[in-house]
């Protein structure tokens, strides 16, 4: 119900979040965009200064895509742009407000996001999917094995041993099984790792989806555009037509519209993400 005027849409969304029983949140790139974590303009420029002039980097996403000529190189850059996106960045105010926002009512999340936002914010970690990965984690590039290696110690010292763009040799990490190389835990071809903690959170959260089915159940998608619709957006909408009960919160700038038959369940929010998340919270 794009049509009505803020306000109105503003009161209708609270009434919804007040009444519900369950609450499932879908947080896709608009959402981190929207807290501030841009991938590219200043935020970029300034980190990345010797890359930039280096490689030719025009932004964030992009230059994880760099084809790097030796290991060195990519884990020089691939700290940077750990360190910076996971360990650096604290909670942003956006998602703060968001678990305030809900907090009070039973959630869980599915995002496609891979900083830890939601769970900086407060959210638990045990109410969190994370269906795409997560920067705090290596794998092995070819994914010989299921298992995720915690990289806070090892992007630290690559961090602080970096010069002209390259790690020392011994710090390039090697797969402890087969002896290759590693990647970032990030779903990006079909090697990505998916281990014993992405099977038990995908269970949760069906097991959550599930009790709620024929309950009051709200669903917040935040930032979800297409280039994965079947992981947040598609199945938002199925549930929400299978159900009575449900209401859709959406939030995005450039595609609001949903399933024709959703339309009233709907509440969609072209507006600021920031500006419309605060005002959810005004009493
Ligand atoms: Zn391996």
């Amino acid at each position: 119900m794009i049509h009505e005027g803020y306000e109105a849409r503003i009161e209708k969304a609270k009434r919804a979040i007040q009444y519900a029983d369950y609450m499932v949140i879908g947080g896709g790139a608009g959402l981190s965009a929207a807290a501030g974590l841009d991938y590219n303009g200043r935020r970029f420029s300034e980190n990345f200064g010797p890359f930039i002039a280096r490689y030719g980097m025009k932004d964030l996403y992009t230059s994880s895509f760099y084809p790097f000529e030796t290991q060195e190189e990519k884990w020089a850059y691939w700290a940077k742009h750990i360190s910076l996106n996971r360990y650096e960045t604290p909670a942003t105010e956006l998602y703060l407000q968001l678990y305030e926002c809900i907090k009070t009512t039973d959630h869980f999340v599915i995002t496609t996001n891979v900083e830890s936002q939601f769970e900086k914010a407060g959210f638990k970690r045990e109410k969190i999917f994370e269906v795409q990965g997560n920067y705090a984690f290596l794998q092995c590039k070819t994914a010989c094995h299921n298992k995720l290696y915690y990289n806070e110690p090892m992007v630290s010292a690559m961090m602080s041993e970096t010069e002209n763009c390259r790690i020392p040799g011994r710090l390039v990490p090697k797969c402890p099984v087969c002896g290759g190389e590693m990647d970032v835990n990030l779903r990006k071809d079909r090697y990505f790792v998916q281990d014993q903690q992405w099977y038990t959170s995908e269970k949760r959260y069906n097991e959550f989806t599930k009790r709620a089915l024929n309950s009051r159940v709200v669903f917040m998608e935040l930032g979800v555009g297409f280039n994965t619709p079947g992981i947040i957006r598609f199945p938002f909408e199925s549930m929400l037509s299978a159900n009575p009960n449900a209401a859709l919160i959406r939030l995005n700038r450039h595609d609001p519209f949903g399933m024709e038959e959703n339309r009233d369940a709907t509440v969609a929010f072209t507006e600021a993400m920031t500006q419309v998340v605060n005002d959810l919270l005004r009493c």
